[in-house]
């Protein structure tokens, strides 16, 4: 995908990560808060002409970047990776294969994962992203990131995004953020690897 950048299809319908994702939120994170990243990235891109033809990827991992790119940017890459990384309860696919090996691995059990991971999402101090993310040389790292920041430079390729800005769970969570990590691994569909 190359500018000007839209956002990524939902997999999915608004009302089908419900009762774990509800209808109101996803109308207004979807179709707010990600499309509001996604179409200042493009303003931000427009007085640049030879940025143009890179991927959002690429633009990314460019040293000296405008920081409105790399704001926007990171907004319309990260929200990318969380909607697209969930699907609706019961087809949504839990790790297998490689992946689940590697999380048995670190982490003793899916369940030892998901409690590591739930404690770096809730200690993401005020708004972020908990990234789960591999090595080439396959170590899992679980990433706390800050407001809109993304992976960039570290060598770490992302596969599971949880979204812990506020906007993501007020509405039906309130504050807190720690129900709503609970319930999300009904909806994270696991890629495989
Ligand atoms: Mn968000």
């Amino acid at each position: 995908m190359r500018y000007p950048f839209s956002r990524i299809a939902l997999p999915y319908d608004y009302s089908d990560l419900e009762p774990y994702i509800d209808t109101e939120t996803m109308h207004y994170h979807y179709d707010k808060h990600y499309k509001t990243y996604v179409n200042n990235l493009n303003k931000a891109l427009e007085k640049y002409p030879g940025l143009q033809k890179f991927t959002l990827e690429q633009l990314l991992a460019m040293p000296r970047m405008d920081p409105a790119i790399l704001k926007n940017g990171g907004g319309a890459y990260n929200h990318g990776l969380y909607f697209s990384g969930m699907a609706p309860a019961g087809r949504a696919n839990g790790p297998q294969g490689q992946l689940l090996y590697l999380i048995e691995r670190g982490y003793g059990s899916f369940e030892g994962f998901k409690k590591v991971f739930n404690r770096v999402a809730l200690n993401v101090f005020g708004s972020g992203y908990a990234v789960l993310a591999v090595t080439a040389g396959g170590r899992l790292s679980i990433v706390p990131l800050k407001n809109q920041d993304t992976l960039r430079g570290r060598g770490l390729t992302p596969l599971v995004c949880v979204d812990v800005w506020e906007h993501a769970y007020y509405l039906k969570y309130k504050n807190q953020r720690a129900a709503y990590l609970e319930n999300i691994w009904n909806v994270i569909d696991f890629p495989i690897l």
